[in-house]
Order: structure tokens, then C-alpha cells, then sequence
């Protein structure tokens, strides 16, 4: 993909182009931002237009360099991630001190025209002894190359690394950006692809997956469920905790709910534009207003559970459900 076909990130993209046609190009990036916003789009773009004879700033998508790029077979490409080159994935999702060696050795041959770029996809997963011996290529890559760090956790890199490298951040994209791809891409109405968007925090690859693995359709019928729950159903509030545990994505699910309640609390401030899930309007009219501090405190009471449940402290899930369902269904236990 050229810069061209790119969504947002424009101002890093207008860098990126001046560096392209002026030939003054830094010799290592790190390209950080949350994931599945398009760091690595851009990245690979960036190593097209790079290559690419015919355009000075981006790439044209047609010379003989393009469509080597577009196959992934340019020689002046080089993509480390947590995949070796028989494509299987490393069991630990790591990157290995091995696969740094062969980017080193592929560095060493000289580049005919435009410049070599290594992409690291993933650069936080460096093992230890792979980011130390990456570090004097770092620093001084061999003449026409430029290396690409990229991470959504910039944090975990080592200060020595980071210290080399020139960073730029990526935001996540604005929410009508990742409506505007649904909308053409994946055939969601106007209102559902809005929702979608905002519960996606700015990033087309979650959005994408809540589409294609039904996900939409399963906020529906939870949120559906739990506000069918009142505080005497104390059978049907254990009943789903029981259910909810059993499912897969779960954390999702749990952050579902806690767009539910957020969407309530901005809804009973007088605040429907900040409304996330504005496909399911009717059930918000149905949940009526609620108390400012109950809904608030069931917003943390999700949150609360949702950590208990994950790594590394992996509470008990059905339990720490069954507290969650009977506190936020208002039921009185003890
Ligand atoms: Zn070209």
C-alpha cells in the first residue's frame, strides 16, 4: 500500500514523505502507538516509497521495485516478527536472537538503488540478548539502510534502544476514520458502525474482528440479558455469571458492559453525543436513568472483575462473575 491509501496519521505520514524525497532519512525509527491503528501500513509504505523509481515521496504501485514490494520479495525489505522464516509462529511470541543474526547478515550485502529497510513488527517481544546485539546496528546501520522498530509498547523497549532510535508516536484514529472503513468495507449502517468505532478506541483491526466474529451481535444479547436481571432474580443472575464465565472473548465482554454503563452515565449527564453504543438506542431509553453514583460504581465494579479475571492474578472467573452479575443486578447478598 502507498502513503496514498493510508487512514489518518497525517502528519507522520508529511515527515515521512520529506525524509522519502530529500534523501535525509534517520537510521532507526521506532514507530509507537496502540495496536491495529496502521503503524506497520505505514511502515511498509514508507520502505516503498523508499524503493520506488518512478515517485520521489511515495510509491507509484506499478515500476518493477512496487510490485516486488506489493509480493513481498524486494530484496531491500527485510520483516522480523515472532515468526520464523518457515512461518511458524515462536510458542513463546518471541523474537529471537537468531533471527536478529540474519538481519545483520542481510545488511551486510550492498544495495543497488534506494535503501534497505528492516521492519521489526512487534519490537517489544526482542529477547534480551537479541536487542543487545541489534544495538551497534542501531547505531550505525551500513550505508542505505534504515531500521523500523515497531510497538504498541514503546515502555518495554530498553532505554538503550530507545536512545538510538527516533520516535514517532501514532494516535488512534478518529473514530469517524474507523466509521468511514466499516461502513465501506464491511457493510455496517451509519449507526451501527458508529458503535462499533467507539468501542474499537480508534483502532481498525479490533473494530474489523468485532464485525467478522460476531461479537456485535453478542454485546446485543448480553447487554439484552443483563438488564433483564432485576434484584430479586438472584437464580437468573447466577445462571448467566455461570454462562458468562464459559465464554470465549471474555474480556471483550466485559468491556462490552462497561460501555454500557459508561454510554448510561454520559446519557444521564446530558451527554448522548459521547454515547458508544448508539446502535442500541431503545435499550437505553428502556434502562431509563439511573442513580449517577449506582451506575458508576457498577462501571468499576466490571472493571474490578475484568482485572481479578486476567493474568496475572486469574481469580476464580465463575466466582468473581457471580459477585459481579448479583452486585450490578442490585441484588442484596451476603
Ligand atoms: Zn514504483
Amino acid at each position: 500500500m502507498s502513503f496514498g491509501g493510508i487512514l489518518g496519521h497525517a502528519r507522520e505520514i508529511e515527515i515521512l514523505k520529506g525524509a522519502a524525497s530529500s534523501g535525509h532519512v534517520a537510521h532507526a525509527f521506532v514507530f509507537a502507538g496502540p495496536d491495529g491503528i496502521g503503524k506497520k501500513l505505514v511502515a511498509t509504505a514508507f520502505a516503498r516509497a523508499l524503493n520506488c523509481r518512478v515517485s520521489p515521496d511515495d510509491s507509484c504501485g506499478a515500476c518493477a521495485d512496487c510490485s516486488m514490494m506489493d509480493s513481498s520479495v524486494h530484496p531491500n525489505l527485510i520483516e522480523v516478527c515472532p515468526v520464523d522464516k518457515d512461518g511458524e509462529k515462536d510458542p513463546e511470541g518471541l523474537i529471537r536472537i537468531s533471527q536478529i543474526r540474519e538481519v545483520q547478515n542481510a545488511l551486510r550485502f550492498r544495495v543497488d538503488s534506494g535503501m534497505k529497510v528492516v521492519i521489526v513488527d512487534g519490537a517489544d517481544r526482542l529477547v534480551p540478548q537479541a536487542a543487545n546485539a541489534f544495538l551497534k546496528t542501531l547505531e550505525e546501520p551500513p550505508p542505505g539502510s534504515v531500521i523500523i522498530l515497531v510497538t504498541s509498547k514503546a515502555s518495554e523497549l530498553l532505554a538503550t534502544i530507545l536512545s538510538r532510535c527516533q520516535r514517532m508516536n501514532f494516535r488512534p484514529l478518529p473514530d469517524e476514520a474507523v466509521k468511514g472503513f466499516l461502513v465501506e468495507n464491511k457493510g455496517l449502517s451509519p449507526n451501527e458502525a458508529g458503535a462499533v468505532a467507539r468501542l474499537s478506541g480508534g483502532s481498525i483491526s479490533r473494530a474489523a474482528l468485532f464485525v467478522d466474529d460476531g461479537s456485535l451481535q453478542k454485546r446485543k444479547e448480553v447487554i439484552e440479558r443483563l438488564s433483564s436481571i432485576g434484584p430479586s432474580d438472584t437464580a437468573e443472575a447466577l445462571k448467566f455469571a455461570e454462562e458468562l464465565s464459559k465464554t470465549d472473548g471474555l474480556d471483550d465482554v466485559l468491556e462490552f458492559i462497561k460501555s454500557w454503563y459508561r454510554d448510561r452515565i454520559v446519557a444521564s449527564e446530558g451527554a448522548p453525543y459521547l454515547i458508544a453504543n448508539n446502535d442500541m438506542e431503545r435499550h437505553l431509553k428502556d434502562a431509563g436513568v439511573g442513580e449517577f453514583n449506582r451506575l458508576c460504581s457498577s462501571f468499576w465494579a466490571v472493571e474490578e472483575a475484568r482485572k481479578a479475571i486476567a493474568p496475572p492474578r486469574y481469580a476464580n472467573k465463575q466466582l468473581t462473575l457471580e459477585v459481579l452479575i448479583l452486585k450490578v443486578s442490585g441484588a442484596h447478598f451476603m
